[in-house]
């Protein structure tokens, strides 16, 4: 059986070079039980020396693929760019920060042998800062009240995937992606194990504040239109509220005759009026937003230098052959 390892690497030169030497041990380790492995890295427009390090690598090892971007197009991209160019039985897909501990591929490969088709490494948040575990814990409480699939907290992309589930997310080709969300509704039999998170070595996280904030939106608006729907519920909500105000008011000024001048009570309508419009419009305008990404039908990456050909014969159109080197 071939083991695929898919690693998107962004400005990862601290780490990526430990990282090889790492799966390449767990690669030992599992070549005497029949299993073969390749190494998939995407460099997702590194501004550092990822790319020279990968190619390096590719020379000392036949085993590594590397595909190169352009420009950096963000870990989903460069998610599914590992995944199209893979070409496992299994695959596991995990970061190259050596956040996701190698040594546990090897559980995952002997779950995936108890017939699962999706193994899911369950982080613990230790080390993390407590406002994001609180604010991952809250957001992942409403996300599933929200969304159709399920994503669990500490679920992230590091998990052993089967070639129909592979297939099966290739088949979804839209182009705003969340992964998590993208695994989770494929479904097929699945199973979940914990470990311990590792804190992260070198560098730092990419993730700010702002692109957690936007993930998360992505998360939520990427299954279903149930915002809409709660903005239209909002709307309708405030209306009757307005309208049983208004007959208060009146009946009031019916029975006592006209008092003070309302001062507060229509500003703060007013306000809080404008501000509900402004959120139905936004998520109006999210939803419009990723229909105008969708209908321009934009590749997802474009290839700048790779060792290796799409395994689904969908590279993106004009770029492949010409540029490998
Ligand atoms: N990554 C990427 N493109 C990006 C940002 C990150 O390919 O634009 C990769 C990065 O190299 C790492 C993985 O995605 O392998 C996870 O990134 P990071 O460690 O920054 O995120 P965190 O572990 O905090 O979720
Ligand atoms: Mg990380």
């Amino acid at each position: 059986m071939l083991i695929s390892i898919v690693a998107p690497c962004y400005n990862e030169e601290d780490v990526i070079e430990r990282f090889h030497e790492a799966v390449q041990k767990v690669a030992d380790d599992l070549l005497p039980l029949g299993h073969d492995m390749e190494f998939v890295y995407v460099d997702d427009g590194s501004r550092d020396r990822t790319l020279p390090l990968l190619e390096q690598l590719a020379d000392r090892d036949p085993r590594v693929r590397y595909v190169s971007f352009s420009r950096n197009f963000g870990k989903e991209s460069a998610l599914l760019a590992g995944l199209r160019h893979a070409a496992g039985d299994s695959v596991v897909v995990m970061d190259a920060d050596l956040q996701h501990p190698p040594e546990l591929i090897r559980r995952m490969v002997e779950l995936r042998g108890e017939g699962y088709d999706q193994v899911l490494a369950r982080r613990s948040r230790a080390g993390d800062r407590f406002t994001r575990t609180l604010t991952a814990r809250l957001y992942y409480r409403l996300v599933n009240r929200l969304v159709d699939v399920e994503l669990k907290d500490g679920v992230g992309d590091f998990r052993l995937l089967s070639r129909r589930v592979v297939d099966a997310v290739l088949e979804l080709t839209e182009y705003n992606r969340f992964s998590k969300g993208l695994f989770a509704w494929v479904g097929f039999p699945s199973t979940t194990f914990e470990y311990e998170n590792a804190v992260r070595e070198h560098g730092r996280s990419s993730w700010t504040l702002k692109s957690l904030l936007n993930y998360g939106l992505d998360g939520l608006l990427s299954f279903n239109n149930r915002p809409l729907r709660a903005a239209l519920h909002l709307g309708m909500g405030l209306l009757l509220c307005a309208g049983l105000y208004t007959a208060w008011i009146v009946g009031a000024a019916l029975v006592n005759g006209v008092e003070t001048p309302g001062y507060v009570t229509i500003i703060t309508a007013v306000t809080a009026l404008a501000g509900v419009q402004m959120v139905m419009l936004g998520v109006i305008g999210e939803y419009t937003g990723r229909i105008y990404y969708e209908v321009k039908g934009r590749p997802h990456f474009l290839v700048k230098a790779s060792n290796v050909e799409a395994t689904d014969g969908r590279a993106p159109r004009g770029t492949k052959k010409d540029l490998i080197p």
